[in-house]
């Protein structure tokens, strides 16, 4: 007999894309946490549309849970009813929120632009989310053969994002436990969001590891290394280019900004222009306004001292697709400084391409990555090569690189090595279990020395596997 609960993955096991987690309690019964889209190097598949495709069972699937609105993270949605998948869509109140956005973007793009099947699609996926306050308990099944509960708790990675505390009694003779899926965890002191705190304990932890071999540079030195790129830029007369996901690190950025400009005595500076050139990251951050309650308390502290930190007065929003490329022409040539951050993060497509591509050839203008730069995607390479005089290949195109290439890492909106430790370290009952996902091979080997170096010291029996060895169901 096979001992439950169970971890098992349809995606996110080796990479950083496509996280799909399934929990087995019974031969019949399971729960799955994300369903998302496989980007770079993952979506490489001999069957790309293959890939989509939801070839796992769903009728045994009690909920989804959804962790947050990344496109990694919910990207499979559409796929996932389409294959027949009829129950809840658990996530938090922001998330709730946020992800019909993120799903009519990822409708648009990439599977119809017949407004009538979006709008039932969207009024479907409506209907069935269920959304959860932060750190209380709710019971998915009560009978005769589980208890199965369902927690959220913040992860501090974007608004609304969360880990997933899985509570399971099982009353026909099979394993019980708690299960925690870390979902993607933040770090400490991200703009807007308060760090995410380590759980109490559980039996079995199924963690990311992004970063499981990285230290982030010191996060206080991050906003004076934002503002020397940007010093350069405006030097030059060039342009600063952010590549940035529309949600989240978008909103950070506007954060870090104005709190720039707000300090500035420099004129420049106060006369900078700051161009969102994203329809979709210009109404994740309307509604990211709105979500104020959900904010960290420094943000608190700037609304309560007048301050706008997500719409200032030198904000501006590129909507239009001939007004986003009047903007591409005049930022190329006029040598007035500004400030794009456009999608996507990884340059993997979006408006983004654009801007590099009339921008790369020119040293006057900048790159800034802030984010993690996929294996295989555009952004890697241009981070890889650009520093030595390489080049790029953009829309099938080669682009010579003699642009600046900047990377700030203090911005990632990934716990590093040792958040990773202490999320683990600092629970009163840490588990016997643990699970490497979301992250490359070498990542999760290094986490895994330094999980079970921890473990030696403390005589805590734990073992730790590597979603690298356990291939995709
Ligand atoms: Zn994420």
């Amino acid at each position: 007999m096979r001992e439950y609960p169970q971890v098992s993955h349809h995606g996110g096991a080796a990479g950083v894309t496509g996280s799909c987690h399934r929990l087995r309690l019974s031969d019949d019964r399971a729960l799955l946490v994300d369903c998302g889209l496989f980007q770079g190097q993952d979506a490489d598949h001999a069957d790309g549309f293959g890939q989509l495709r939801v070839t796992f069972p769903v009728e045994d699937v009690l909920a989804l849970v959804v962790t947050h609105v990344h496109i990694d993270h919910i990207g499979r949605l559409p796929y996932l009813l389409a294959a027949g998948y009829a129950g809840p869509i658990l996530c938090s109140l922001p998330t709730a929120r946020l992800l019909p956005l993120v799903i009519e973007d990822a409708l648009k793009i990439g599977f119809t632009r017949d407004r009538g099947l979006i709008e039932r699609f969207l009024a479907e996926v409506a209907g069935r989310l269920v959304a959860l306050p932060y750190r209380a308990w709710h019971t998915l099944v009560d009978d005769s053969r589980h208890r199965v509960r369902v927690k959220l708790q913040r992860a501090g990675h974007i608004l609304g994002s969360c880990y997933v505390e899985v509570d399971v009694l099982a009353r026909d003779g099979g394993a019980s436990g708690r299960t925690i899926f870390s979902g993607d965890l933040g770090a400490p002191y991200a703009p807007l969001l308060s760090a995410p705190r380590a759980p109490w304990g559980c039996d079995t932890l199924v963690l990311e590891s992004t970063y499981g071999d990285r230290r982030h540079e010191a996060r206080r030195h991050r906003r004076a290394r934002l503002e020397a790129a940007i010093d350069r830029a405006l030097a030059n007369g060039g342009t600063v280019v952010i590549p940035a996901f529309s949600i989240g690190r978008t909103q950070e950025l506007l954060y870090e900004l104005e709190t720039l400009i707000h300090r500035a005595t420099d004129r420049r500076w106060r006369d900078l222009e700051i161009i969102v050139d994203s329809p979709l990251a210009a109404r994740f951050t309307a509604v990211y306004r709105e979500l104020k309650p959900w904010w960290d308390a420094e943000a608190h502290a700037r609304l309560r001292g007048g301050r706008h930190p997500l719409s200032f007065a030198n904000l501006y929003t590129v909507s239009s697709h001939e007004e986003h490329e009047r903007t591409v022409a005049y930022l190329a040539e006029s040598h007035r400084p500004a400030v794009v951050v456009a999608a996507s993060g990884m340059v993997s497509g979006g408006r983004v391409v654009n801007y590099l591509k009339r921008m790369l050839g020119d040293p006057r203008h900048g790159v800034l990555f802030t984010g993690y730069q996929g294996a295989g995607t555009p952004g890697r390479d241009i981070q890889r090569y650009g520093p030595r005089g390489g080049w790029v290949a953009l829309d099938g195109e080669r682009i010579d690189i003699r642009a600046r290439v900047e990377t700030v890492s203090g911005y990632s909106a990934h716990a590093d090595a040792h958040d990773l430790l202490n999320f683990v370290r600092r629970m009163r009952h840490p588990p016997r279990h643990v699970r490497l996902v979301h992250g490359e091979r070498h990542a999760q080997q290094a986490l895994r020395e330094t999980l079970l170096a921890w473990a030696a010291e403390k005589g805590h029996g734990m073992d730790v596997t590597l979603g690298a060895d356990f291939p995709n169901a």
